[in-house]
């Protein structure tokens, strides 16, 4: 229970990796605000899945990528538990796209989720952990696609990119308020976001037997890392990023 009496924000946890995040910090003593642009029920069903377990959390619906909607998320999440103790951006979205057929709105789209979703939530969130001058963690969710390219993503690279130099340059500037900002970089992780390219076991096989440690990553091990992230036990890191692939990235040769 390092995280008793912590508030957390998870952006994008009805499902996978933010869900994993979300009740791993629960568990660990953290009352939760879930964030989800609009299925009710797969956020009320992650908030009673902590409550099941003893928890605390709250769902409000919010599109990260709407100034709008990032207010409405904190003032329901000051309403509730009154600060914001850590804040961990985890929406994002990555329609596989050919680059002859991506188009401007959809290469705005993934930018305004993935990467101004992270700007405007950091940035709420940070105001808060200065004014309440209590320090504070901003973990960002960014992806091992940060460091390599990929040919159907040439909208989403570029945003993961810029999520883990958001970070670099904002610990900069929150450090003198004892906020450290750090990025976790997943590598091929199973859940929704790849579950219609991993139907094809051909490309499953191969991504598997790519990775060192032989599977893909489950959003628990994310999960595990962000825990680290919030706990006192990381807090001396900031400005840095954990690699969680499996090995894959160094499997080159
Ligand atoms: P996922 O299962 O598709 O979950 C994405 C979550 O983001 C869902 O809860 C979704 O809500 C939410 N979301 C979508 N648009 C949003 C918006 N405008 N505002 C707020 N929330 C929004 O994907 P995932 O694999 O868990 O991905 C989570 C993060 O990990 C993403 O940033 C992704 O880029 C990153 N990542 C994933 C992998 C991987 O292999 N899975 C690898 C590297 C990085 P709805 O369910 O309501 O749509």
């Amino acid at each position: 229970m390092a995280l008793t009496g912590k508030v957390a924000v998870v952006t994008g946890a009805s499902r996978g990796i933010g869900r994993a995040i979300a009740m791993r910090l629960a568990d660990e003593g953290a009352m939760v605000v879930i964030d989800h642009p609009g299925d009710d029920d797969a956020a009320d069903a992650a908030v009673d899945a902590i409550r099941q377990q003893g928890g605390e959390a709250i769902a409000v619906k919010a599109d990260v990528s709407s100034a709008q909607d990032v207010d409405v998320l904190f003032a329901e999440t000051l309403k509730q538990y009154h600060t914001v103790d850590i804040m961990v951006n985890n929406a994002g979205i990555c329609p596989f796209v050919d680059w002859f057929d991506l188009t401007e709105e959809l290469w705005d789209r993934v930018h305004g989720i993935n990467l101004k979703g992270a700007f405007l939530c950091s940035r709420r969130a940070s105001t808060i952990m200065r004014d309440h001058q209590h320090g504070g963690r901003i973990i960002s969710v960014s992806s091992i696609s940060a460091l390599v390219g990929g040919g159907l993503q040439t909208h989403y690279t570029p945003t993961k990119a810029g999520v883990r130099s958001l970070m670099q340059s904002l610990a900069i500037v929150l450090g003198p308020y004892g906020i450290t900002c750090n990025s976790i970089l997943p590598g091929s992780i199973l859940t929704d976001i790849n579950r219609e390219h991993y139907r094809d076991q051909a490309i499953l096989e191969r991504d598997r037997k790519r990775i060192p440690l032989g599977r893909l990553g489950d959003p628990k091990d994310i999960a595990g890392v962000a825990a680290f992230l919030a706990s006192e036990d990381a807090r001396y890191i900031t400005g840095s990023d954990i690699l969680v692939d499996g090995g894959l990235f160094v499997n080159l040769q």
